[in-house]
C-alpha cells in the first residue's frame, strides 16, 4: 500500500515554505516542497532539515502543464496520487510597476489563475479518497472587497457570486477582464483597478465550482476550500505584513488537515481559521 503524500507549490519561501513546516510535524504522510526553481527549493529544504523536519523535494512550475504533468506522474507511481494539494504559488506585481494595466493583467491571471487551474485539472484525476485541496486566496479575493463601481460591477459581483456560477461562464469573465485591462475600458466593465483583486476573485469562484463538481458525484468525499492567509512579512508585501510566515499558514494547515467526514468544503476560510459567507 503506496504512503500518503502532501505537496504544496510554490514553496521556496514565504507563506508556502511554513505551510511545509507545518505539514511536516502534523501530516502523516510524506510532504513534498515544490518550486519552479530547483536550486531555491533545495536551499527551503536544506533549511528545514536543520530544523530536524524531514521533508521531500520535487520540481514544480506551474506555468508549465509538462512540469505539472511530470509530478503528477511522479506521485502516481511512488503514492498512487496525492491526499494533499496546496496551491500556494502565486505572483503580484508592485504598486508602483510601471508595465502597462493590461499586461499586469495578463501575466497576473496567467499564473495566479489559469496556472493554479490547470495544476488542479492535471493533478485532480489522481487525488486519492479524502483527499484535501486548498486554494490560497486573499481577503483581495473577497468578492465584497473587489473594487469597482456602477451598475456593471454589481452585475459582474452577482454573476460571480452566484452559487450555480459554471465553470465556463467563470473562464469568460476572466479573458474579459484581461482583454478589457489591454483595451482600457476594465472600469467601465466594472472590473476593479487591482489585477491581483480580479486573479484572488477568480481563485475563490473556482474552488466554490471545484466543490460543487465533486458533490455531484456521491462517492467522492473530496474537500476544496480557500483561504486568506492575513497580512504577511513576505516578499511579496515588501515585509510589511505584521505576521510571521508561520502564523500566516495557519488557515492552509486547518483546511490540509481537516478531518474525515467534514462539514467544512468549498469554505472561504480566514486568517484565524474561521469560514466567511
Ligand atoms: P512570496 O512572493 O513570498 O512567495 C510566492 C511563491 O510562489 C514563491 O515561492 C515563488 O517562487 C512562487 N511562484 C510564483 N510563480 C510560480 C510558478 N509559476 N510556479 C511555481 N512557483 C511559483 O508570496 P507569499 O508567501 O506572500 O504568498 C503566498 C500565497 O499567499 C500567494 O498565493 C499569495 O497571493 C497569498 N497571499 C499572501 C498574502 C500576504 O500577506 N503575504 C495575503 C493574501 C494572500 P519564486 O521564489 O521562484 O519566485
Amino acid at each position: 500500500m503506496p504512503g500518503r503524500v502532501a505537496i504544496v507549490t510554490g514553496a521556496n519561501k514565504g507563506i508556502g515554505l511554513a505551510i511545509v513546516r507545518g505539514l511536516a510535524k502534523v501530516f502523516q504522510g510524506d510532504v513534498y516542497l515544490t518550486a519552479r526553481n530547483s536550486e531555491r527549493g533545495l536551499a527551503a529544504v536544506q533549511t528545514l532539515m536543520k530544523e530536524d523536519l524531514v521533508v521531500h523535494f520535487h520540481q514544480l512550475d506551474i506555468d508549465e502543464p509538462k512540469s505539472i504533468q511530470t509530478l503528477r506522474d511522479f506521485m502516481k507511481d511512488k503514492y498512487g496520487g496525492i491526499d494533499v494539494l496546496v496551491n500556494n504559488a502565486a505572483i503580484a506585481f508592485k504598486g508602483n510597476a510601471t508595465e502597462p494595466f493590461g499586461h499586469q493583467a495578463e501575466i497576473t491571471l496567467k499564473t495566479n489563475f489559469w496556472a493554479l487551474k490547470s495544476t488542479c485539472d492535471i493533478l485532480f484525476p489522481i487525488l486519492k479518497p479524502g483527499a484535501r485541496v486548498v486554494n490560497m486566496s486573499s481577503s483581495a479575493g473577497f468578492l465584497a472587497r473587489m473594487g469597482g463601481s456602477g451598475a456593471a460591477n454589481a452585475a459582474l459581483k452577482q454573476t460571480l457570486g452566484d452559487p450555480e456560477l459554471k465553470i465556463e461562464k467563470l473562464e469568460e469573465l476572466m479573458h474579459d477582464f484581461v482583454a478589457s485591462a489591454k483595451a482600457g475600458n476594465h472600469a467601465e466593465k466594472g472590473w476593479p483597478n487591482s489585477t491581483y483583486s480580479v486573479s484572488k476573485v477568480g481563485v475563490s469562484a473556482l474552488s466554490r465550482i471545484q466543490q460543487r463538481e465533486f458533490n455531484l458525484d456521491s462517492d467522492s468525499d473530496y474537500v476544496v476550500n480557500h483561504v486568506h492567509p492575513g497580512y504577511v512579512d513576505t516578499d511579496m508585501t515588501s515585509h510589511k505584513g505584521p505576521l510571521t510566515i508561520d502564523e500566516g499558514a495557519r488557515s492552509s494547515l486547518f483546511a490540509a488537515m481537516l478531518p474525515a467526514n467534514t462539514e467544512v468544503k468549498g469554505q472561504y476560510i480566514w486568517e484565524d481559521c474561521k469560514i466567511l459567507d
